[in-house]
């Protein structure tokens, strides 16, 4: 059957990990935000034209200028049989955005994490200033790159007032969002505590159960 997923879940919550390993055991492409503009800038596209000129500036890429880039990947060949969206839609207009282009969203995947576990894991999350090399919390020992051998820094983003800044935001966009697709009934709710693997299988059996029960 189709996949064609979204995935939320505030800063912290290892959710690009999620969709990464959902993507490669299921085969479906991991469509993040990031990698979807570096993409359309890469193509050199017009439209890619227009997404460069916004980062350049130092500005977040428009609603509307969004939509045409997540709209221009999935028209490609290998989303036939499903899509993980990673960061895309994150509000309730970019939803409404979406539901208009006719794509149909099957499952949206929300992880959720206690308020004070995701500010410790950011809080202990270091990088690489080199190559972006980013330690989680579960890799204690780490102190330099395993690349690069260079030593991991504190992410300057990661300081606790911007955390707890990023947090409210996440949630005043988020509620709105998740309320959008609950009343379609086709919210999974998963736990994030645990372990990557832990969360994984909550995922994947939450998935497929669900399947179950719809046949
Ligand atoms: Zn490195």
């Amino acid at each position: 059957m189709d996949r064609r997923l979204v995935l939320i879940g505030p800063p912290g919550t290892g959710k690009g990990t999620q969709a990464q390993m959902l993507s490669e055991e299921w085969k479906i492409p991991h469509i993040s935000t990031g990698s979807l503009l570096r993409e359309a800038v890469e193509s050199g596209s017009e439209l890619g034209g227009v997404v460069e000129q916004y980062m350049r500036s130092g500005e977040l890429v428009p609603d509307n200028i969004m939509l045409d880039v997540v709209k221009e990947r999935l028209s490609h060949n290998d989303v036939s049989g499903g899509f993980i969206l990673d960061g895309f839609p994150r509000t309730i207009e970019q939803a409404e955005g979406l539901d208009r282009t006719g794509i149909d969203i099957d499952r949206v995947v929300y992880i959720y994490v206690d308020e004070d576990e995701i500010i410790r894991r950011l809080l202990s999350r270091y990088e690489c200033p080199k190559c972006g090399y980013i330690k989680g919390a579960e890799n204690n020992k780490e102190d330099v790159c395993p690349k690069c051998g260079v030593k991991l820094v504190r992410r300057a983003d990661d300081d606790i007032d911007i955390i707890k800044k990023r947090l409210k935001v996440y949630r005043e966009q988020t509620e709105p969002l998740l309320d959008h697709y609950k009343d379609r009934g086709i919210v999974l709710e998963v736990d994030g505590n645990g372990t990557v693997e832990e969360v994984f299988r909550r995922i994947e059996k939450g998935l497929i159960d669900e399947d179950k029960h719809q046949e």
